[in-house]
């Protein structure tokens, strides 16, 4: 096991670094223990690069496979979860995870776009006729993704126990619903997942079906976490930091001047999302769809925060949605 791959930054806990096929190119997953038990949190996704490089380091770290007693997952990505079948499979291990995650999982990554999802698309200005071909979230991540069904849904507050380490859930919802940091009350450790990154704005999204609001959920999520005493930040994409409250400040700043921009935006005249996002995060209708979509969905996360505040208004015009100020 190359060393660099997995590092001890507290007594008996571990990040271990695994592949991803994209960007971001690591997914950082921790391995705990307390008393003779082990907890993984997150799973990495479902290739054989990423499994072994997780098992090798569980090895690394002496931690046999049938003494993984807890896999708690943050949220249902597959960079967290993906991996999550094969390894209760081979381990046995109980797993944790958040109720809407769970439930999430089940509808991830569809085969097929549904026709809710395509007039979704169509009334957010999405030009899906100039695209060649659209290719379903399925095609491209069921190969990485296998997720399994908990064995025991977390919630807020609660604590998880391992050995003498007390592991409390903190529901954090914004990036996904029922995103959950972990803290570790005696070591004042957040395992992060991907509420608190220290290089990008973890993604918050609004999509059909979803929460009404999320950027308002991930901001509230970032004042709560402040309210915790941290010493360490261990995030799952990027390296381990000190000062949570200045970067979760430094993310809500982010988030404001965003939506400064695209109210500046608005305000000269109605746009669908797709014309708001293609000006705030400056992509062209040839930019790899990787960027356009995800793009759309983060404007539409602060358009409709926007719009429940009263600043903006919505209306519908030949079947399209354009926003303005109010
Ligand atoms: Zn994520
Ligand atoms: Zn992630």
């Amino acid at each position: 096991m190359n060393e660099s791959k997995v590092r001890e930054v507290a007594a008996g806990i571990y990040v271990v670094h695994l592949p991803l096929p994209m960007k971001p190119t690591i997914v950082n997953v921790t391995l705990m223990r307390s008393g003779g038990e082990w907890a993984l949190v997150d799973t990495g996704v479902n290739t054989e690069d990423s499994l072994a490089a997780l098992l090798a380091a569980m090895e690394h770290v002496g931690c046999p496979v049938g003494k993984l007693s807890k896999l708690i997952a943050t949220h249902h990505h597959p960079d967290h979860f993906g991996a999550s079948r094969r390894l209760k499979e081979l381990t046995g291990a109980p797993v944790y995870m958040h109720a809407l995650e769970y439930e999430a999982s089940t509808h991830y990554a569809p085969q097929e776009h549904s026709d809710e999802a395509i007039r979704f698309f169509l009334q957010n200005g999405i030009p899906l006729q100039r695209f060649a071909r659209v290719p379903s979230a399925g095609e491209f991540w069921s190969q990485l993704y296998a997720p399994v069904q908990p064995d025991h849904l977390i919630s807020d507050g609660e604590v998880l126990r391992l050995g003498d380490l007390e592991i409390e859930i903190v529901a954090t919802p914004g990036h996904t619903p029922g995103h959950c940091v972990l803290y570790l009350r005696r070591q004042k450790i957040m395992i992060a997942g991907d509420h608190l990154l220290p290089k990008i704005t973890p993604h918050v999204g609004f999509f059909p079906g979803g929460p009404e609001n999320p950027l308002a959920d991930f901001l509230e999520s970032q004042q709560k976490i402040q309210r915790y005493d941290v010493e360490m930040v261990l995030p799952a994409h990027g390296g381990t930091f000190a000062d949570h409250r200045y970067r979760a400040r430094q993310i809500a700043q982010h988030h404001d001047y965003r939506l400064r921009e695209m109210l500046d935006v608005v305000r000269r005249a109605p746009h669908t999302a797709y014309d708001v996002a293609r000006q705030a995060f400056g992509f062209d209708i040839d930019g790899p769809l990787q960027v356009q979509f995800p793009a759309t969905f983060e404007t539409l996360a602060h358009l409709e925060y926007m719009r429940q505040q009263g600043t903006i208004v919505r209306e519908e015009r030949e079947e399209k949605l354009y926003y303005r100020a109010a």
